[in-house]
């Protein structure tokens, strides 16, 4: 398959059971990132729509939450089947949109899949507690509740995976989800809603929408129906989202990036180092918020780790997701590739090295090569702010104390990464980073079963594992004479 001959689906949103395209709609063109071809277009939903979605989810509610678990986790594990079985159609769509690698979409379709499988099977082990009281005290038990209508909001970086997350943990929950999939990649979005609703899951209970974004939240947001939000996404957005819903009372789950201290250890395999910080750089073009960002060197291997990690980040092969050749795809969009260019010149401007790419081609696409900044000033943006594009930058340390301080010194509290050859240290030190989530000796945080989430500015709350469900039940207290 190729670019030229790879098929984009047409574009629907669906509410309340029916699907709404750009005929009964105003749309918004969806841009291929390797090509900036015009590949398909989004219909942009309007307050009706937003409104229907919302009486459809108020509606169907309390049957949803009361349908036997085991019923709700076997549609789930349904639409992760249909997932599996339709995954070269959405993969394809997936890099259509996105531009990733046509195997990584692959492997972003399975892996969400087992995702749902996860999150399906902890509703039904949401146990509550019965109290120890007296023969004569009656009985006191505390029980989970769905928390009731979700509004979600998902980004373009993991176009299947966020959306699959926040949507499974909340209907395995027994909650109706509203949610507003990005509109630069809806495919993947319109894919997973399908096969839920293939799967059986009433109409009504999962509504899509694409729009116009800050509309679609605050409208969803001030309803009396939503009762908690979940969002992935910018700090900014989220701090917004957050304050819309405190005004109102309402829980929020935020996920908002991190900017990921990678502590490299003098004791190391600098070339196994190197090598693992290649394939965790490229992934995603670097549109992850775990990427690996602020490389801190013990100083004694620094020159030698930077010459390795250059040389491999040279040899990149960049181009089209659908060249089997390819091992990393364009930025996902115009804003991601222009902000790329001015955070180099900053870190340069304030004396950094470059000693790998440094420079884009958007001739065809977004195309950015892989960049390593060296000897980077702590003030410098690519020190300071999220990358979120294929950039990494270095700088050394000599004392453990002074790197943690450091590592710790940002708003960001999301991912970490160390790399020792000492036991002892490799025990203490994930306790002295302030983060939710960190690698010892590896790169990649999460997995399926597990919990997901960050600290600080980087967000509360969990997208992984029994605590994600946990995100949408309330605790009820009964007591009974
Ligand atoms: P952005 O702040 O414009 O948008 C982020 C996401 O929020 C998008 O999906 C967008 O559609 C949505 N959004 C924007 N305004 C909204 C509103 N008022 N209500 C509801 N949703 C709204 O940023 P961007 O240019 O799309 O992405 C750039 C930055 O976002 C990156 O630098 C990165 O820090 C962050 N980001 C983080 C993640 C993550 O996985 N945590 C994912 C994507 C982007």
């Amino acid at each position: 398959m190729s670019t030229s001959t790879a098929q984009y689906p047409a574009i629907e949103f669906l509410v309340d059971g029916r699907w709404i395209g750009t005929a009964e709609r105003e749309s918004a063109p969806v841009e291929n990132p390797a090509t900036r071809a015009e590949i398909g277009a989004v219909p942009l939903a309007v307050e009706a729509d937003i409104d229907a979605a919302l009486a459809a989810a108020d509606r169907e509610f309390v049957p949803w939450r009361d349908t036997s678990p085991h019923r709700r986790v076997a549609i789930l594990m349904r639409a992760a089947d249909l997932l599996r079985e339709r995954r070269a159609d959405i993969a394809t769509a997936m890099t259509l949109e996105n531009g990733k690698p046509y195997g990584d979409s692959l492997g972003e379709v399975d892996y969400t899949a087992d995702i749902i499988d996860s999150l399906a099977t902890e509703a039904p082990r949401r146990f509550g507690a019965v109290l120890p009281v007296g023969a004569d005290e009656g009985r006191t038990i505390v029980v989970s509740e769905a928390i009731g209508p979700i509004a979600a909001f998902a980004p373009w970086n993991y176009p299947l995976t966020v959306p699959g997350r926040k949507v499974a943990a909340a209907l395995a929950a027994g909650c109706t989800v509203i949610i507003k999939a990005a509109e630069e990649t809806p495919a993947s979005a319109v894919a997973l809603a399908r096969a839920l609703t293939d799967a059986g899951l009433p109409d009504g209970v999962l509504s899509l929408l694409f729009g116009d974004p800050a509309q679609i939240s605050e409208r969803l947001i001030s309803s009396r129906v939503i009762r908690k939000v979940s969002f992935t996404g910018s700090i900014g957005v989220g701090k917004h989202l957050a304050t819309l819903a405190g005004a109102v009372a309402k829980p929020t789950m935020l996920e908002l990036g991190g900017h990921a201290p990678v502590i490299v250890f003098d004791d190391v395999d600098i070339d196994a180092v190197a090598r693992e910080s290649l394939g965790s750089k490229i992934h995603n073009s670097g549109q992850s918020c775990g990427s690996p960002t602020r490389f801190y060197l013990h100083e004694s291997i620094h020159d030698a780790f930077v010459a390795r990690y250059a040389e491999l980040l040279e040899q990149v092969r960049i181009g089209d997701g659908f060249d089997p050749a390819t091992e990393m795809g364009p930025l996902a969009n115009a804003r991601r590739y222009a902000a790329m260019q001015p955070l180099v010149d900053d870190a340069i401007a304030r004396g950094a090295g470059l000693a790998a790419g440094g420079h884009g081609d958007d001739s065809t696409g977004y195309f950015y090569r892989p960049t390593l900044l060296t000897r980077v000033p702590d003030d410098a943006l690519t020190m300071t702010d999220e990358p979120f594009g294929p950039i990494a930058s270095t700088t050394t340390f000599t004392d453990e104390d002074e790197v943690v301080e450091r590592a710790n010194s940002l708003p960001y509290g999301l991912a970490a990464y160390v790399f020792t050859a000492d036991a002892t240290r490799a025990l203490r030190l994930p306790r002295r980073l302030d983060v939710g989530m960190v690698s010892v000796n590896r790169f990649g945080v999460g997995a399926r079963d597990t919990f997901f989430g960050g600290r600080k500015e980087s967000g509360y709350g969990s997208e992984g594992g029994p605590e994600a469900v946990e995100e949408y039940l309330v605790k009820k207290l009964i007591a009974q004479a």
